[in-house]
């Protein structure tokens, strides 16, 4: 089913989005398969960047830029993506594609007006770690769970739509159909989950697995939480205030990128949920936006008082994460 061309473009865009994604998972499934990680380290030895991440990144950028030729659209694995023999442009208005409702105020916004945020693979450091412990030890871990593609939407500096596809959805249910693709549209819906309330009555916060430091660490401890789930990927995170299984995800720190926060934002944001930076401020995604969320990350699940928690971090963790 061709995508009708008098359908708004941000309908059109997720829509193709969620198709790309998901066909970008399936890269990301088949390079594991393989077992030729190409691995490479990017800044340091905890951030690295494997040939799913930069296979899935040519996919989805050539896919959008052959639907979307006008759009500004930003990887996190930078330029140098020329398609090689063995890449193929998916085409998803060849796909059956997810009816995609638009608020009125985001129904008339032109290509060139849009930035699209891509992470092709979020959670890389827990991919390569299931690629290293084998088969037999990362089950328990469940470390497959913590990836993501994430496909993030800004107009005027906002996320107003984003994609998570996680590519390992189910993999350890039995019979389960491997792979889930969510997208939400902020004053619109959320599709492809049920969404669900984390619990009343106490507080689970979620946060990273292998970035931690003294700051992220002050900053859970001054929210008083009855559990922490230490886990990776700022997607799965986001996925698990969606699916009521955390109330807060605080993360003090420099580390994470726009292109891990647009997607999210839209999707949390879209079910009623709230993402800022650590200290209650908008994080801008304009294209000339620093790459780098050097404020932090707080993002809270529906119905969660938000500026309770923004009041609760410590100064000095404030002062500590400077713009
Ligand atoms: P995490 O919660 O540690 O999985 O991080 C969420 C996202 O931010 C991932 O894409 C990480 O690669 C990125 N990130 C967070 N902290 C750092 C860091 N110190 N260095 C590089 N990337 C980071
Ligand atoms: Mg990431
Ligand atoms: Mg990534």
């Amino acid at each position: 089913m061709a995508l009708a061309q008098n359908m708004p473009l941000l309908s059109r865009l997720v829509s193709s989005s969620v198709a790309i994604a998901s066909h970008a998972g399936g890269i990301i499934r088949d390079i594991l398969k393989k077992g030729e990680l190409g691995i490479v380290e990017k800044e340091n030895a905890s951030d690295l960047q494997t040939e799913a991440d930069r296979a899935a990144q040519r996919c989805i950028i050539s896919s959008l830029n052959k639907c979307f030729p006008k759009i500004t659209i930003i990887g996190e694995e930078g330029e140098e993506e020329t398609l090689d023999t063995s890449d193929k442009v998916f085409d998803p208005d060849a796909m059956p594609a997810v009816n995609v409702k638009c608020p009125s105020e985001l129904s008339s916004l032109a290509e060139e007006e849009i930035v699209v945020w891509v992470d092709p693979l979020d959670g890389t450091a827990e991919y390569t770690q299931a690629h290293r412990l084998g088969e037999l030890h990362h089950l328990s871990l469940r470390l497959l769970d913590h990836v993501t593609v994430l496909i993030g939407i800004a107009h005027s500096g906002k996320a107003i739509g984003g994609i998570i596809h996680q590519p390992y959805f189910n993999y350890q249910t039995p019979g389960g159909k491997l792979g889930r693709t969510v997208w939400g549209v902020v004053g619109g819906e959320v599709g492809g989950m049920p969404l669900t309330s984390p619990p009343e009555g106490k507080l689970i916060v979620t946060t990273t697995r292998s970035h931690s430091s003294s700051t992220v660490n002050d900053a859970i401890s001054a929210v008083s939480p009855d559990e922490v789930l230490r886990v990776g990927g700022a997607g799965h995170k986001v996925m698990l205030l969606l699916e009521g299984k955390a109330h807060l995800y605080v993360f003090a720190s420099p580390g994470c990128k726009k292109w891990d926060t647009c997607a999210p934002q839209a999707v949390l944001e879209a079910a009623g949920g709230v993402l800022t930076d650590i200290k209650g401020i908008p994080i801008p995604y304009h294209s000339t936006a620093p790459h780098r969320n050097s404020t932090g990350v707080l993002a809270s699940a529906a119905g969660i008082p938000h500026k309770e928690f923004v009041n609760k971090i410590p100064q000095h963790v404030k002062d500590n994460l400077k713009a």
